[in-house]
């Protein structure tokens, strides 16, 4: 095997040897007593982590299953898709596909979501859900969640899908204070695990609409997900592995504590935000709207992104991430989500500062 290239890049991240290790236990039944015992030590630790009562779904497929899922599951009349980068562009594209009315509300990449300008585009109407990304992993954007869902829960009718697949545990997101409708995370950002696992929660207002559309598909099916759930179980074979993995990982979170995990998490933050000053880099994102799991640099010294990226590979064993679609080049994203440390970070920067005199 080639030697192991450690993940700075924003997804997947590095996953912990205790991890690996965790979900290398021998194989269950997914209908067995273990299965369910599994479950049930999952299930209240994730309620508590989302701050909500409503089940925590653990769905065998990328945070894209769910997403297209939410589309199938709660659109009746048109969905309005925030579009501020490159995962929520890709919403319109996936519920145009699922054969719903959709619409746009674009910014410019980097810029957030406008609430107001929100608000204008649903008093017209036409709306019944909304999807929503917290924290736009291609821009290094965190988009106000508090702001735009109290915006939403004006109108009764209309529900609120969001994505926290690069904030969940990151920041706290209290899912029933805040009155989101859909939460849904994966698992191989911020939560540290392999790919392959999506966890989301569902409002009794989403489970009623779901009940009235007949046309759910079965994979992502929330009623069959709730039916399940009733008997500590999921639809179909589950990832056992990676819920091993995440069974493991919950028991890393509760043990630092949330708020320190908040805490390590600026302060990584901090730590990446000073190196990006120091160098004379400026931040893709505005100030007060930077995401705090992952940092996106604009590249206003035109450095060789490409070539810094190879430069940290070939001498330092760190990947980089040498920016998203239309800015790839122009940008470059540092992680620091998940298991990592001050140690790590660190590691990290000394290596680029070594890369850029190679430049
Ligand atoms: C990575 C990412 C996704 C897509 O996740 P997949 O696991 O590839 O389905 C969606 N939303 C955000 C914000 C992401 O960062």
């Amino acid at each position: 095997m080639s030697e192991h290239i450690r993940l700075h890049i924003p997804g997947p991240v590095e996953v912990s040897p205790a991890t690996y290790e965790a979900m290398a236990a021998p194989m269950i039944g997914h209908r067995s007593k273990d299965f369910v015992a599994l479950y049930d030590s999952i299930q209240p630790r994730l309620q508590e982590l989302m701050g909500t009562k409503q089940p925590v779904f653990l769905s065998t497929s990328s945070a894209w299953g769910v997403m297209e899922g939410t589309i199938r599951n709660l659109v009746v009349k048109k969905v309005l898709c925030c579009c501020s980068g490159a995962f929520s562009d890709k919403w319109v594209d996936v519920a145009r596909r699922c054969g719903k009315e959709v619409d746009a509300l674009r910014f410019d990449w980097g810029v957030p979501v406008d609430p107001a300008a929100l608000d204008a585009k649903l008093a017209t109407g036409e709306f019944d859900v909304v999807t929503f990304i917290h924290n736009e992993t291609s821009t290094g954007v965190m988009n106000p969640l508090a702001e735009v869902a109290a915006v939403v829960n004006k109108y009764e009718d209309i529900l609120l899908v969001t994505d926290t697949v690069s904030s969940f545990t990151v920041v706290p997101i209290e899912v029933d204070e805040l009155g989101v409708d859909v939460l849904l995370t994966g698992s191989q950002k911020a939560l540290a695990l392999p790919p392959g696992l999506a966890l989301f929660a569902v409002s009794d207002r989403a489970f009623a609409r779901a009940a009235k559309i007949n046309d759910r598909g079965y994979y992502f099916d929330f009623l069959e997900f709730k039916a399940n759930h009733e008997k500590s179980m999921t639809p179909s074979t589950p990832c056992i592995a990676t819920i091993r993995g995440l069974d493991h990982q919950l028991d890393v979170i509760f043990a630092e504590g949330i708020e320190n995990r908040f805490a390590r998490h600026e302060r990584l933050n901090d730590t990446v935000h000073d190196w990006v000053r120091k160098n004379g880099f400026e931040f893709f994102a505005p100030e007060g709207f930077r995401s705090k799991s992952l940092t996106c640099v604009k590249n206003n010294r035109d450095i060789d992104v490409a070539k810094l990226g190879q430069i940290m590979r070939k001498d330092h064993s760190l990947a980089i991430d040498g920016g998203y679609g239309k800015i790839k080049g122009t940008t470059f994203r540092l992680s620091n989500m998940g298991d990592e440390t001050d140690e790590t970070i660190q590691n990290l920067l000394d290596a680029l500062d070594d890369s850029l005199t190679k430049l």
